[in-house]
């Protein structure tokens, strides 16, 4: 038996393995590791432990083998799940190691809430959004809690303007509850209007008591994930409706951008302040395009043109920042919203002094109270590779998703489905990070997803067009390297079709 002090540094050496080692050579685990995992659970607490060095042992030979490869391996292309740098990796062990808890404002005691708000500071630089007009910025767990964050402020103020010219008197969802709220101001209906909105965005309006139901798509019939204008027109103006307008930064099923550009933000932030809405974009992937500036990536520039004009803005970590799970982030211009929302009131045990800084305690400002240093990741990352490096990595990974969608538009096996009938070259320099495609023949095409995992050379998610179904390849990963992937992804599509 080795002391704890050994064994923890075995682990620590056999992490570094992790971090250091080749990426896995199969995206999915075998059968019989899956089965093995799941024979080998604990399904009972024993009474007494099994000890350290058991336990790693189990974790590492029973355990791990049954892992999917999805951050890790560069040819993960299901979802948008997402890497983690090697940078970001080092300081989550950090974060684990020193276990800060990230809730109060202590600067005499912990430089942790420092660390989160300059994390926040050099995101929004990196997005280019200004800190100084982003004043309440928080870390979450994910582009769903983002987007929680969002409604609910969004939530807060369309009801304060809505009463305003009613009463001088604050009138407060969070002080006073929705039902009083909309009774003050003369509110029967809050709308969430939007075009082709994440799943999480109904679940946001779930939660805070707007209902599923509250969201309504505003597309245009030629293009869904576009807003028809005259029809939002229409939706914002009777009086007793209160508006969210949620803009989908890069829709996550097809990757298409709501707005064009920052002529269409400006028309539809000239209509919310006629009529007191609220704009929150969801950009969990989308709002990373703002970090591009090559003329081949000019559609998605001016995509990404104008998402400044919101109030408030969702984006992942654990998408394109490619930092370990969990991480979302989240920035509004509102710094008085915050705490009228998300202040944690009368607990005199977690009062923070005075501080001499504008900083203001996260637990005041988001969701949760105790929170984890996720901020450390960001920031480690941020710094080791600055712009130009996340420029880089985000353009090695649109090449390689240009790639693809051109292999597919030149192929007699596949097509590429896609919004409209625009020639080849607008439709490729439209491809973020997302390319939809089918095989041609039915038969092929109905096993088509579960084909090209089974080579385990690369995986995709399967989704539906028009009815029918589809292959989503969406690229997510720091390590995206289109010369070593392209040819292996030809070589199994081709295979595919040939049989
Ligand atoms: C992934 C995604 C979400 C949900 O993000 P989580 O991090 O899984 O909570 C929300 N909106 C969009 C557009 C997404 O792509």
């Amino acid at each position: 038996m080795h002391s704890d002090s050994e064994t923890i540094q075995r682990l620590a050496a056999a992490i570094a393995g992790v971090h250091s080692g080749p990426p896995p050579e199969d995206v999915l685990p075998s059968e019989q590791s899956l089965s093995h995992a799941r024979q080998k659970l604990h399904q009972h607490l024993p009474a007494s432990g099994l000890g350290l060095e058991e336990t790693i042992r189990h974790l590492q030979e029973d355990l791990v083998p049954g892992f999917n490869g999805n951050s890790r391996s560069p040819n993960y292309y299901g979802f948008v799940t997402g890497g983690s740098t090697t940078a970001a990796a080092l300081a989550d062990n950090l974060v684990t190691a020193y276990d800060q808890n990230v809730q109060v404002h202590l600067p005499n005691e912990t430089v942790a809430t420092n660390v989160e708000d300059a994390a926040l500071s050099l995101l929004a630089e990196l997005l280019k959004l200004d800190p100084v007009q982003w004043p309440h910025r928080i870390f979450t767990t994910g582009a769903t809690a983002s987007n929680i964050v969002g409604l609910a402020v969004g939530r807060e103020y369309i009801l304060a303007e809505a009463s305003a010219h009613r009463s001088d008197a604050t009138n407060s969802v969070g002080e006073m509850g929705i039902v009083e709220a909309m009774h003050r101001s003369g509110i029967d209906k809050i709308q969430i209007l939007t075009t082709v909105p994440h799943s999480s965005l109904y679940k946001a309006a779930g939660i805070l008591g707007l209902g599923r139901n509250s969201v309504k798509s505003v597309g245009r019939a030629d293009a869904p994930h576009k807003f028809d204008i005259p029809q939002l027109r229409k939706l914002l103006e009777p009086p007793g409706a209160a508006s969210i307008v949620a803009i989908s930064a890069s829709e996550v099923n097809t990757g298409l951008f709501a707005t064009s550009g920052l002529e269409e933000m400006q028309q539809i932030r000239k209509l919310c302040d006629m009529y007191g809405a609220w704009i929150h974009v969801d950009g969990a992937f989308g709002i990373l395009g703002r970090v591009l500036t090559s003329p081949t990536h000019s559609s998605i520039i001016s995509a990404c043109d104008g998402l400044e004009l919101a109030d408030s803005i969702t984006g992942d970590g654990h998408k394109l920042l490619n930092v370990p799970y969990d991480c979302g982030f989240f920035f509004s211009r509102h710094r008085e919203l915050a705490s009228r929302v998300f202040q944690n009131p009368n607990a005199a045990y977690l009062s923070s002094g005075p501080a001499t800084d504008t900083i203001m305690s996260p637990l005041n400002i988001g969701l949760e109270n105790s929170r984890r240093f996720r901020a450390l990741p960001v920031y480690a990352s941020l710094t080791a590779y600055g712009r130009d490096g996340y420029r880089d990595m985000l353009e090695r990974q649109i090449e390689l998703s240009r790639g693809v969608a051109q292999f597919i538009l030149d192929h007699d096996g596949y097509e590429l489905l896609h919004q409209s009938d625009a020639s080849k070259e607008e439709i490729l320099d439209g491809i973020f990070i997302i390319v939809l495609f089918r095989a041609k023949d039915e038969d092929i095409n109905s096993s088509l997803v579960a084909t090209i995992k089974a080579t385990r050379k690369f995986y995709v998610s399967g989704t539906s067009w028009e009815g029918r179904p589809g292959c989503r390849f969406a690229v997510s990963n720091w390590q995206t390297d289109a010369k070593r992937d392209l040819p292996i992804i030809k070589e199994v599509l081709n295979e595919i079709v040939k049989k």
